[in-house]
């Protein structure tokens, strides 16, 4: 898929947000939702999206949810910063599918990063999918610090 489009409404992250599918939960609040990524990247990985724009890429954006979203990364990074203790967080976000974007339901990526561990995006993550056990061990362990 291209940068141009039309909307998905059974888009995964739409899925999640309708509740259809589970997500392991760190923070929501009236118009973010954050959760960790399903095939991590990092110990960590989480994603945060908009819950009402229908933005399939950051062109498509409305400023109001793109403000909403990044404020609700800054809390969740520094919450993974407090956990996790990592060497640096990379921010990424991608927009098409020749810039690596898979869901096209606007997504900000949140990876921790380690001094001496493998850098750059792997297909499907580091291991594949992950176990919802220990993601959801790690997602308490972050929670606590928001
Ligand atoms: P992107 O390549 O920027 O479109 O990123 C999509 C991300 O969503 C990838 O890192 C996937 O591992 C992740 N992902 C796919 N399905 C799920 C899911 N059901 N729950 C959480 N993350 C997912």
């Amino acid at each position: 898929m291209s940068l141009d489009g039309t909307y998905d409404e059974a888009n995964i992250f739409a899925l999640i947000l309708q509740g259809k599918i589970p997500a392991t939960k760190l923070y929501e609040d009236d118009d973010t939702f954050a959760f960790l990524d399903i095939m991590p990247q990092t110990r960590g990985h989480a994603l945060v999206i908009s819950k009402w724009s229908k933005a399939r890429n950051l062109l498509e954006m409305e400023d109001e949810a793109l403000a909403q979203v990044m404020a609700t990364v800054k809390k969740v990074a520094t919450a993974i910063r407090e956990a996790l203790n990592p060497d640096g967080i990379q921010i990424a976000q991608f927009n098409g599918a020749p810039a690596g974007q898979t869901i096209f339901h606007l997504h900000v990526h949140i990876l921790p990063r380690w001094e001496g561990d493998p850098k750059g995006f792997v297909a499907h993550g580091h291991g594949g999918q992950a176990d919802v056990a220990q993601l959801q061990a790690l997602a308490d362990e972050i929670r606590a610090h928001l």
